[in-house]
């Protein structure tokens, strides 16, 4: 019988789990995730459940009697430490080791530590799974504490709005000279530099950090040359992909590790998916690679189909949400062709309501929607057909972004 093995406890994995299922009903299903907790998913942990609004089945992917229902076992706080892929054996951190037929290799990725002295300190945080939610967000609910956020991405910004909408004074401090910047561009950034301004954020840009001060508890933060005052350090400036099971695997690893378009990795009969993950894109035709939570999803699917014998594709336009305040934004794109692309804006930007489109040559290759809805469809529409467009027409509101998808 086949075992379909899967490592990871994250958005990818509970994905496969469940696509492998309804593909084959009679295979052998084990999920290996080092965590404690059951399969869970990220988003939540910066927003929602941060701020307490929301419990853990906001975060929990399934509960417990589902996969046991499913017939798929779920082996919680035990780590998988390397594979033979020769002998197709999985050794685990409790010294025990099992075979696989087929095996998902979906080890996400760990929160990067602050690269400073005084990173050790209490007080100092990192945000990428539960406990550190937890951690965090006990802290934060109670108010009146001086935040400092390092790190302007968008775990840093939206930690940062949660932080601020619990009643906390924050100071978000960041290496480029917008928040965001590397994501979406020095004049997008602005508008979240404005909206964190308006809602009492001190957002201050083009600072490196030098060190965390305190004796035993964090007391403040010093960046170029000045310091700031912090009773709690969030640290957002990265993560770290989990490579060294895909690495004792012997697969091929690039910008992570490198699967074809039906996420197989070179290694034979071991599959990849999640932000480890760089699948061969169709359009693009090159490897790449996001950090997305509805890449980890599609990805996680079509691994979980392939390994139960029905290999399907991964072409979907990279995804991306954020909630910030009373901001709400979606965007799609293909990161490094929007990267020197021309911004074409339809709306308001300053009332921080409308659609921004990034145009290379004329052909739109990425679209964000801020506080304007229902538009994603229209969105990707325009970029998978890569027409060519009027730049005066994506810029009207009064014109419907279905027509310019004719050409
Ligand atoms: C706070 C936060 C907020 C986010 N918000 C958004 C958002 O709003 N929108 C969005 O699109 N994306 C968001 N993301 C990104 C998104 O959550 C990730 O892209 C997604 O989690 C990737 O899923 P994954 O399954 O590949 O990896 P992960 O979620 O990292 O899961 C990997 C799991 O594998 C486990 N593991 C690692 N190594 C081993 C091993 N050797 N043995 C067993 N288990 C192992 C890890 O413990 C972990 O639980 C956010 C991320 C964070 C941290």
């Amino acid at each position: 019988m086949s075992h379909i093995v899967i490592v990871g406890g994250g958005q990818a994995a509970g994905a496969a789990a469940e696509t492998a299922r309804e593909q084959d009903s009679d295979a052998e299903i084990t999920v290996v995730a080092r965590e404690p907790h059951g399969l869970y998913q990220r988003p939540p942990l910066s927003k929602g459940y941060l701020a307490g609004s929301d419990g853990p089945g906001a975060v929990r992917l399934h509960d417990a009697d589902w996969y046991a229902d499913q017939g798929i076992a779920v082996r919680t706080g035990l780590a998988a430490t390397e594979v033979d892929a020769g002998a197709r054996r999985v050794g685990l951190a409790d010294g025990t080791a099992i075979t696989y037929t087929q095996l998902l290799l979906a080890t996400g990725a760990t929160a990067r530590a602050l690269p400073v002295p005084g990173s050790g300190l209490e007080g100092v945080h990192t945000l990428r799974t539960i406990d550190d939610a937890d951690a965090l967000g006990q802290t934060l609910r109670a108010g009146g504490k001086r935040v400092v956020v390092i790190g302007s991405g968008w775990i840093g910004m939206e930690a940062a709005a949660t932080a601020r909408q619990l009643g906390n004074d924050v100071t978000v401090l960041g290496r480029a000279a917008q928040p965001l910047e590397a994501a979406l561009g020095a004049r997008m950034g602005q508008v979240f530099a404005r909206l964190h301004a308006d809602h009492g954020v001190t957002v201050r840009g083009g600072v490196a950090v030098e060190r965390v001060e305190g004796s035993s508890s964090v007391t403040g933060v010093v960046a170029g040359g000045e310091r700031v005052d912090a009773d709690v350090v969030i640290a957002g400036v990265g993560a770290e992909l989990d490579l060294g099971l895909a690495r004792t695997a012997g697969a091929r690893i690039g910008d992570g590790v490198l699967v074809d378009a039906a996420m197989r990795t070179s290694v034979p009969d071991v599959w990849a998916a999640g932000d480890i993950a760089a699948a061969y894109h169709p359009m693009l035709q090159r490897h790449l690679r996001s950090e997305h939570w509805a890449t980890a999803l599609a990805g996680g699917g079509v691994a979980g189909a392939g390994m139960a014998g029905a290999p399907g594709r991964l072409a979907d336009i990279p995804f991306f949400f954020s909630d910030q305040f009373d901001l709400g934004m979606e965007l799609s794109g293909f990161a490094p062709l929007m990267d020197g692309a021309r911004l074409v804006v339809r709306g308001d930007e300053h009332a921080r309501e409308f659609i921004a489109f990034w145009v290379d040559g004329d052909r739109v290759v990425g679209g964000m929607n801020i506080n304007v809805w229902d538009v994603q469809d229209d969105i990707q529409s325009l970029i998978r057909s890569g027409v060519r467009v009027d730049v005066a027409a994506l810029a009207d509101p009064d014109v419907a972004l279905s027509d310019l998808t004719q050409g």
